[in-house]
């Protein structure tokens, strides 16, 4: 009886001295719960409980890891965006103060560039803000149904300025005059805007132009064009934040790596998903659903 006392005791004594162990890594927060905790067969429940407990714990701290990476990537990408266009601004203002500014020569070019970094600078900002509050889910959508079609003859209205002087034209192709969508109009302007704007900085020549499909309850809205197009590769990456294929070609046209992120980001608060299909100097289309 004594022995079966002491075997009893002694187990209970080690399941204990396991779950002290399992609670003081926890309390630590140090490091990831490598193994599952096994306890006597009559402690069943205690075990699934805590082998449960031990789970959650380990997918929040997972978690909580990748977020914090991803915010320290974050805040590196931020500061070496600002970086650039500060950086050049300063250089010009420099150049100037230090006697370029009565070099008529360069003395308007310099302060042109100057000028441009600072819409680069006001760009990033602004998409940084936008970015911002859609992760934060503070970006309030406001759902309607809206005509499609005199939507899109009041985005030409509004872009064909910005391609006036470029030999790129904008066509829309035929759209029921009574086809009604469901969505953000506001935000939705701001998808075709980026998707335009792309196609813009990405094109020499050619048509962009912006092909509606109806479905039997929603409807493919694609934005095709005929510029440089993507290569296979960087099909999948160029919707992550401050992902560009050519870097130094996106700055010099005033982008922030940001503009397919948002796409993406207002697309997702639509049930909706934004896809691309490109051939590598030849053209690219970007294309969703919107219900209607
Ligand atoms: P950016 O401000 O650099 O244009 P985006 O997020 O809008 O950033 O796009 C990411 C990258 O995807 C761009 O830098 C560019 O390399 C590529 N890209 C986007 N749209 C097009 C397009 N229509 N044609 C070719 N490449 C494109």
């Amino acid at each position: 009886m004594v022995v079966l006392y002491f075997y009893i005791g002694k187990r209970r004594y080690s399941d204990l001295s396991d779950i002290k162990k399992t609670l003081r890594i926890i309390a630590s927060r140090e490091m990831e719960l490598t193994s599952n905790i096994e306890l006597d067969k009559g402690l069943g429940d205690i075990q699934a409980e805590l082998n449960e407990m031990i789970k959650k714990i380990n997918d929040d701290f997972i978690y909580l890891k990748k977020l914090e990476q991803t915010r320290r990537e974050f805040l590196g990408n931020v500061s070496h965006e600002l970086k650039t266009p500060i950086f050049a601004i300063g250089g010009y203002i420099e150049t100037l103060l230090n006697g370029a500014i009565s070099d008529p020569r360069v003395n308007m070019h310099f302060l042109q560039k100057a000028y441009d970094h600072t819409q680069n600078l006001s760009n990033l900002l602004n998409d940084l803000i936008d970015i911002s509050l859609i992760e934060s889910g503070q970006l309030k959508m406001s759902f309607r149904y809206f005509n499609l079609k005199n939507f899109l003859a009041e985005l030409a209205e509004e872009f064909n300025p910005t391609i006036s002087e470029t030999p790129i034209q904008l066509v829309i192709q035929p759209v029921r005059k009574g086809l009604q969508i469901y969505g953000d109009k506001t935000r939705f302007r701001q998808v075709m805007i980026n998707l335009l704007q792309n196609a813009v900085k990405y094109s020499t020549e050619g048509s962009i132009q912006i092909i509606v499909e109806e479905n039997s309850d929603d409807c493919t809205i694609m934005v095709k064009d005929e510029g440089v197009g993507i290569q296979e590769d960087d099909l999948s990456r160029i919707f992550e934040r401050f992902y560009r294929v050519d870097k130094a070609r996106s700055r010099d046209v005033g982008g922030t790596g940001l503009g397919l992120a948002i796409v993406k980001h207002i697309l997702e608060a639509h049930n909706s998903k934004i896809e691309v299909k490109s051939k590598y100097g030849e053209g690219s289309t970007f294309f969703f659903k919107l219900a209607k």
